[in-house]
C-alpha cells in the first residue's frame, strides 16, 4: 500500500520586481502528491520554474501561497527549530556539484558537516559513516582526505550525493543532477540514484530540462511550462501517448536510434519562452502552439483529470476540455 510522503497544494512563488513593478510568476498554483517510494520528474524548459518549486517544496525559498505538507506536517506551522531538524528528512543534490562543495575542505569533512550540524555521532563513528557513504556511492575510502578539485564532475557528483544521503532522509530533490556530465557518466549516476532509492527506501523529486533522462528513472512525471504544470501522469502513460501540445514538442525532439520507438515527426517550437514576468493571457502556451484555436489566446485552461483507461492523468489544454 503507498503511503503520502509529500503533498503541494497550490503552490505559488511570485518574486517582486525591483522598485516594485510587477512581479515574477515563477511557479503558480502547483498541486501534487509524492508517494513513499516514488520518483516524480518534474520537466520543462530553463526558465520554467521547475528548480524554484524544488526550493519551494523544501522551504528554502518561501512560497508566496499555498501549503506543503511532509508526512502529513505543515512545514510552515514548524518553528525554526522544528523545520530544522525536519530537514533531516529531504535534503538536495544540485547541478554544479563544484560549486556546491567547499573547495577548501576535505571531502571527508564535507560529507560529515550534516552528520556535525545535526550533532550525530563523534569523531570515530562520524568517520566510520563516511567511509560507509564513500563505498555506497563507488568512491574509495581514500577520497576523505582529498579535495573536490582533485575529482572529476561524476566523481564529484558522487561526493553531492554521499552528503545528500549522510542523513538517512526520506525525500532526495535532485536538481538536474547529470546535466551537466557527459552522457556517459549521466548513465552511470542515474543508475546510482536507482541503487540508491531501491537500497535506501528513497523518494525523489527528479527536476530536468530533458524528458530522455527521466524517462527511466521516474514512475511519474509532471511538465512544466511558465511556472505551470501543464501534464502530469505516469511515466509509462506519458510516453505512449502525451496529450498537451508541449509535451509533444518535448517528446518529438528525443532522438530514438530505434526505429520502432521513433514517434511523429519532430515538432520544433517556435520562439523562446516568454518572459515569466509577464505571462501570456489566456494558455500560456499559446504563444507558441501549433494547435492553437482562438479562445486560447483569452481563456485560462483549467487542469483537467482524464478518462484515460484508470490512469492518473492531469492535462492543461483546451483540446480536451
Ligand atoms: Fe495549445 Fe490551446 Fe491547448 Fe494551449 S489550450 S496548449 S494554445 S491548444
Amino acid at each position: 500500500m503507498s503511503t503520502e510522503l509529500l503533498k503541494a497544494r497550490h503552490v505559488t512563488k511570485y518574486f517582486p520586481l525591483k522598485g516594485g513593478q510587477g512581479e515574477v510568476h515563477a511557479v503558480d498554483d502547483v498541486s501534487f502528491s509524492l508517494q513513499k517510494g516514488e520518483t516524480l520528474g518534474v520537466v520543462g524548459e530553463s526558465g520554467c520554474g521547475k528548480s524554484t518549486l524544488a526550493r519551494v517544496l523544501l522551504r528554502l525559498i518561501e512560497p508566496t501561497s499555498g501549503e506543503i505538507y511532509i508526512d502529513g506536517v505543515d512545514l510552515s506551522k514548524l518553528t525554526p527549530r522544528k523545520l530544522r531538524a525536519k530537514r533531516r528528512e529531504f535534503q538536495m543534490v544540485f547541478q554544479d556539484a563544484y560549486a556546491s562543495l567547499d573547495s577548501r575542505q576535505k571531502i571527508g569533512n564535507i560529507i560529515a558537516e550534516p552528520l556535525i550540524v545535526h550533532r550525530i555521532g563523534d569523531r570515530r563513528t562520524r568517520r566510520q559513516r563516511v567511509a560507509k557513504l564513500l563505498d555506497m556511492v563507488g568512491l574509495e575510502a581514500d577520497a576523505a582526505t582529498r579535495y573536490p578539485h582533485e575529482f572529476s564532475g561524476g566523481q564529484r557528483q558522487r561526493i553531492g550525493i554521499a552528503r545528500a544521503i549522510s542523513l538517512e532522509p526520506k525525500l532526495v530533490v535532485a536538481d538536474e543532477p547529470v546535466s551537466a556530465l557527459d552522457v556517459s557518466i549521466q548513465s552511470q549516476v542515474l543508475n546510482l540514484l536507482v541503487d540508491l532509492r531501491n537500497q535506501l527506501d528513497l523518494s525523489y523529486i527528479f527536476i530536468s530540462h530533458d524528458l530522455a533522462v527521466v524517462e527511466h528513472i521516474c514512475d511519474t512525471i509532471a511538465v512544466m511550462y511558465l511556472g505551470e504544470i501543464v501534464e502530469m501522469t505516469d511515466g509509462e502513460t506519458l510516453f505512449a501517448a502525451p496529450k498537451h501540445p508541449y509535451t509533444q514538442a518535448l517528446m518529438s525532439a528525443i532522438p530514438r536510434p530505434d526505429p520502432k520507438r521513433r514517434g511523429s515527426p519532430r515538432i520544433v517550437l517556435q520562439g523562446d519562452i516568454p518572459n515569466p514576468e509577464n505571462p501570456p493571457q489566456g494558455c500560456r502556451f499559446h504563444t507558441r502552439c501549433s494547435d492553437i484555436m482562438t479562445r486560447c489566446k483569452t481563456q485560462k485552461p483549467e487542469q483537467l483529470l482524464l478518462e484515460d483507461a484508470g490512469k492518473y492523468h492531469l492535462v492543461r489544454c483546451h483540446l480536451y476540455d
